[in-house]
């Protein structure tokens, strides 16, 4: 759509951006340049000014991140978490296939703010032919004097990984990345010490999310006055919004943070399938709370403050729309289903309650529930909640607790 803002996409508007010729032509490499001028510090000041926040879920400020590395502790490590995994997420692959320079770039931007001269990139085990076309594009820089040992002239050297996940979405989770990038179990890890202090290898890491790191190279090249000109005070700059669902468009939509859900699915989305009306968003994949469409909500501007005043975070904007076609309880025992297979089984009641809710769900679903199950499934999700390692226990919760509350009738005669 003509009022999409191209800042991380743009692709779409440059033809062969992926080549390196064409994207240092189109003010590659620019912003890595004035970062090697500048003292670190200047650069993890720069991005804390920019007021970016990790496009990974958390929506937690990058720049404030950085500053946690401590500097008395040697080497540090910055890892690309490309491990895109949420259902209803397809955002990272659009920019790794199509727009790979500039998260390179952002990434090189990262490791030289906190002195890393190692980095790595963390992908799905699907994204094994990414992973091949990003070695050859790292194979590519070092060639061009971008990577490799004193970079440009500087005394600044970098070498960058990939690394192959396999398959598990709890890699997603950035101390189960980290087991899985030295070779473990991936199981997320006890915290505190938390990654900033003590990551990979033991050594302070930053972990960082591909749409995250593709800001970079337009923040250092271009300025903060410049990006911040889009999005809000609280949520600067733009955000590539995964539509998909019960819309006639699906798709990815790069706009500035604050435009409305209404915009995104109806101006963008082509509004829903067969004139149909909507009944529910989830905002955050399938790890949402459902939020039901009405005017307020499909008013509610997309930030990161705004969404969270709905009760739903924005996490990675993976907007998935439905309409009365869906019946929530059959939602509700989709999103049930993925986490049980999904729960890496280290903690109690993330395992034998997905596990339950899962059993539960199917049975509300098979047409011959038990009478109380309804209560049953909301005092199992509730004896999770709060009681796990790590977020995907609460995860699977949200779209159980939520459909029943706002939408009980779909639960009635179960
Ligand atoms: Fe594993 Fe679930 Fe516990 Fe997370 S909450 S550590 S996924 S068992």
């Amino acid at each position: 759509m003509s009022d999409q803002v191209y800042l991380l996409l743009r692709h779409r508007e440059i033809p062969d951006l992926d080549r390196l010729e064409v994207y240092r032509q189109n003010e590659g490499f620019q912003g890595f340049e004035k970062a090697l001028q500048m003292k670190p510090a200047d650069v993890v000041q720069q991005v804390k000014d920019s007021g970016l926040r990790g496009r990974g879920g958390a929506g937690f400020p990058t720049g404030l991140k950085w500053s946690f590395l401590p500097n008395n502790l040697w080497p540090h490590y910055v890892v690309a978490n490309a491990d895109e995994s949420e259902p209803g997420t397809f955002k990272d692959r659009e920019i790794l296939e199509r727009n790979p320079l500039q998260f390179l770039e952002g990434l090189m931007i990262a490791c030289y703010a906190v002195q890393a001269n190692t980095g790595y990139i963390y992908l799905r085990g699907e994204f094994w032919q990414i992973a091949a076309w990003l070695d050859e594009k790292i194979a590519e820089l070092e060639q061009a004097g971008l990577l490799g040992d004193r970079i440009l002239g500087t005394d600044y050297s970098l070498r960058l990984y990939t690394h192959l996940g396999a398959g598990a979405y709890i890699c997603g989770e950035e101390t189960a990345l980290l087991e899985s990038l030295e070779g473990k179990l991936g199981q997320p890890r006890l915290r505190p010490p938390f990654p900033a202090v003590e990551g990979l290898y033991g050594k302070p890491t930053v972990i960082n999310n591909v749409e995250t790191l593709s800001n970079l190279p337009v923040i250092l090249g271009k300025g903060n006055s410049f990006y911040r000109q889009y999005g809000t005070d609280r949520s600067p700059g733009t955000k590539i919004f995964c539509l998909s669902g019960r819309v006639n468009r699906p798709g990815n939509y790069e706009l500035p943070l604050g435009r409305t859900f209404r915009e995104l699915i109806y101006e963008h989305g082509g509004g829903i399938l067969e004139d149909g009306k909507i009944k529910a968003i989830m905002s955050a994949g399938a790890s949402s709370t459902l939020i039901v469409a009405d005017e307020k909500a499909l008013d509610t501007p997309m930030t990161y403050e705004m969404t969270d005043a709905l009760g739903a975070p924005l996490g990675s904007a993976s907007v998935i729309i439905l309409d009365e076609t869906v019946d929530m309880k059959w939602l509700v025992h989709k999103t049930v289903s993925f986490f049980r297979h999904e729960s890496c089984g280290k903690c109690t009641p993330c395992r034998e309650g997905t596990y339950w809710m899962n059993h539960i769900t199917r049975r509300l679903n098979s047409g011959q529930p038990n009478p109380e199950d309804v209560e049953l499934l909301v005092d199992v999700a509730r004896e999770i909640q709060g009681k796990c390692l790590c977020a995907l226990g609460e995860f699977s919760t949200m779209a159980v607790l939520s459909g029943i509350e706002k939408f009980r009738s779909d639960f009635n005669g179960s």
